[in-house]
């Protein structure tokens, strides 16, 4: 058992692409990693009639994290099999309850927002989501007839040890970045915002070198669009998480730039993680080399962050990234009117170009 062996899943559509140009970032930096890749999604299911293989699986108990590309094919849309089952299965067996959202701007992006540059330049936090409780998993869920009435029934359960769990993710996010943590709730209606809010305010009391606030989730997504830069770690329950992420990816305005991490429990020796792109896999692009590389190439980062915990490596890529941005670099999908236009390897060689100049 290696204890630092990567799995590889490309998956679909874009997938290959981005995923390849994230790896063969990831090993410029970390030469030393092994790494194994497996199928997943639509690919999987043409090849062996399921879209999480048990030898898919295998891979992913002896492994540190997976670098993910992402999954769904048209033709099985509407299919009692489908390739996005993978993702559900994943989360599930490895308890991937931590989501982390990083939401930056780079220098010389800020015109891709919707909101005005002064707004967003220098835009740095993370929406960190609660993802394998609340609301989307609660019983009873199912759709009854109460007195002759069809009546859709879900529930919104949140027990003290998840919460507490998100919440000590939450306060180390913060202590290793700004130190400043906004926990998101409903406590003025909600018994689960109740719990929420008092259980972080427990778990305060280890971190008090973090400065906790709490705002409603109303409030959260109004502040999101007007002072998106007074965040640093936003801590929210997995619904609220699902809308706000939304929304805060796009104040950076373009999907294919934005990272994510899943986190769950040590696994061989370290904190587990999938990384992946948030966008999906794109079949309008699929095959013809212009996909944007960078979500994929920030996952990798993030992937050395949280489960090699190797901050240098991490921001070296980022770094990279950045510079290439710096120095023009664009693929279509971020390139302004009359600016040239990279292919997918033409910006991972710029990128790869700048890891090297700066190692
Ligand atoms: P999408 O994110 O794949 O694409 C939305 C739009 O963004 C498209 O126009 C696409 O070309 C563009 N885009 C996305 N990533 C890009 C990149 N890196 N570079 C340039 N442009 C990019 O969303 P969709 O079209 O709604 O879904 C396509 C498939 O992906 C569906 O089967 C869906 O179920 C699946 N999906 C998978 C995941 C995942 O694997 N985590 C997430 C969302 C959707």
């Amino acid at each position: 058992m290696s204890k630092s062996l990567i799995a590889v899943l490309p998956g679909d559509g874009i997938g290959p692409e981005i995923i390849s140009a994230a790896l063969s970032v990831l090993l410029k930096v970390r030469p030393d990693l092994a790494h194994e890749t497996a199928l997943v999604g639509g690919a999987a299911i043409d090849a062996t009639g399921t879209p999480y293989p048990p030898e898919t699986q295998a891979l992913l108990r002896r492994s540190v994290a997976v670098l993910f590309g992402a999954v769904g094919v048209p033709k099985y849309d509407g299919k009692p099999v489908r390739p996005e089952q993978a993702l559900l299965a994943i989360r599930k067996e490895f308890d991937l309850f931590a989501n982390v959202r990083p939401v930056a701007v780079f220098a010389g992006l800020e015109g891709a927002s919707s909101l005005r540059p002064e707004l967003i330049t220098g835009l740095d936090f993370v929406v960190l989501r609660e993802l394998t409780s609340g609301l989307y998993f609660g019983e009873p869920k199912h759709t009854i007839f109460e007195q002759g009435v069809e009546t859709a029934i879900d529930t919104l359960v949140y027990r003290a040890p998840e919460i507490e769990r998100i919440a000590r993710c939450g306060f180390e996010l913060a202590r290793r970045r700004r130190g400043r943590l906004t926990s998101v709730d409903k406590q003025n209606v909600l018994e689960s915002g109740r719990l929420w809010r008092r259980i972080v305010n427990e778990v305060a009391r280890e971190f008090p070198d973090v400065q906790l606030d709490h705002l409603l989730v109303d409030n959260a997504a109004m502040q999101l669009v007007k002072d998106p830069r007074r965040f640093d770690v936003l801590l929210t329950e997995n619904t609220f998480g699902d809308i706000l992420s939304d929304e805060a990816a796009m104040l950076t305005g373009s999907i294919g730039n934005l990272p994510s991490a899943s986190l769950g429990a040590t696994q061989n020796g370290a904190t587990f993680g999938m990384y992946e792109p948030i966008s999906g896999s794109a079949p309008d692009i699929a095959g013809r080399g212009i996909a944007n590389p960078i979500a994929a190439i920030l996952s990798a980062a993030l992937l050395c962050r949280y489960s090699l915990d190797d901050e240098a490596s991490a921001q070296r890529i980022e770094a990279a990234v950045a510079a290439a941005l710096a120095g023009g670099a664009r693929t279509a999908d971020i390139a302004m009117p009359g600016e040239p236009v990279l292919t997918t390897d033409g910006f991972t060689a710029r990128v790869l170009e700048k890891v090297a100049s700066a190692g």
